[in-house]
């Protein structure tokens, strides 16, 4: 009882409650995610993701992610220095500690952008995010968006249609996720997310301009 006290006080003294963002590679977190740091820069902050995938065209190390090796990534895993980490379609990803207390010191509610066995391992932590799922309206538009986006070779999107058809299931277990978004019309799925956020965004306003 005490122990369950200590630490949602403690969750509570580390800043606004966090957002898990999850759902299949291509079906559009990226792009709702700038929108929403666009519109309000001052009250969201991202975690920032280790991966030892290399960048795409215009990544930028330190901002879309820390670009790191195997053997480095590795180390800080071994060395405790990640919330949780993954293997994604033959490269690894990360939270480290460090990523979300950068955010949280700054009185953001902080993003994290995380594949389904993120989610998992999240649950298992004392973080307490919100979790939102955002889904392609179908594997095939999914694999159409994917192709447009020209990011992967045929193998790599292979891999991915592959995990986005298992993960698409899983993620309508019951309890998986307290919001799902169906990124159809873009401009919908942005009023949708922003609507599941605004409670947040509005007590993030009003302590950050009192303070
Ligand atoms: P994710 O971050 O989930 O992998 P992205 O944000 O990179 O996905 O989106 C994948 C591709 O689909 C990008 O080229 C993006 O411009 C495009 N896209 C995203 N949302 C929509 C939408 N609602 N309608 C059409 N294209 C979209
Ligand atoms: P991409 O290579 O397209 O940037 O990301 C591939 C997948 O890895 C996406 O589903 C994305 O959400 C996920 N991802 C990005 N960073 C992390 C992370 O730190 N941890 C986990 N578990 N997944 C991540």
């Amino acid at each position: 009882m005490f122990m369950r006290y200590f630490s949602r006080l403690l969750s509570a003294m580390a800043g606004p409650r966090p957002v898990v963002l999850s759902g299949p590679s291509g079906a559009g977190k990226s792009t709702l995610l700038k929108k929403l740091m666009q519109e309000y820069d001052s009250v969201f902050g991202f975690s920032v993701s280790h991966t030892t995938r290399t960048p795409r065209p215009g990544e930028q190390d330190g901002k879309d992610y820390h670009f790191v090796t195997r053997e480095a990534m590795q180390a800080g895993i071994n060395n405790g220095e990640f919330i949780e980490s993954a293997e994604f379609s033959g490269n690894m990803y990360g939270t480290s500690k460090a990523a979300v207390q950068a955010v949280q010191a700054k009185n953001l509610i902080c993003i994290l952008d995380i594949d389904m066995q993120g989610v998992k391992n999240i649950k298992r932590t004392d973080l307490n995010p919100l979790y939102i799922s955002i889904q392609p309206p179908s594997i095939d538009v999914l694999e159409n968006r994917l192709r447009h986006r020209k990011t992967e070779s045929e193998e790599s999107l292979q891999r991915r249609l592959q995990i986005a058809t298992v993960d698409m299931e899983l993620s309508k277990e019951p309890g998986m996720f307290d919001v799902q978004i169906v990124n159809d019309n873009l401009e919908d799925a942005y009023g949708q997310l922003k609507h599941a956020l605004l409670e947040e965004i509005n007590v993030v306003k009003k302590v950050n301009m009192s303070s």
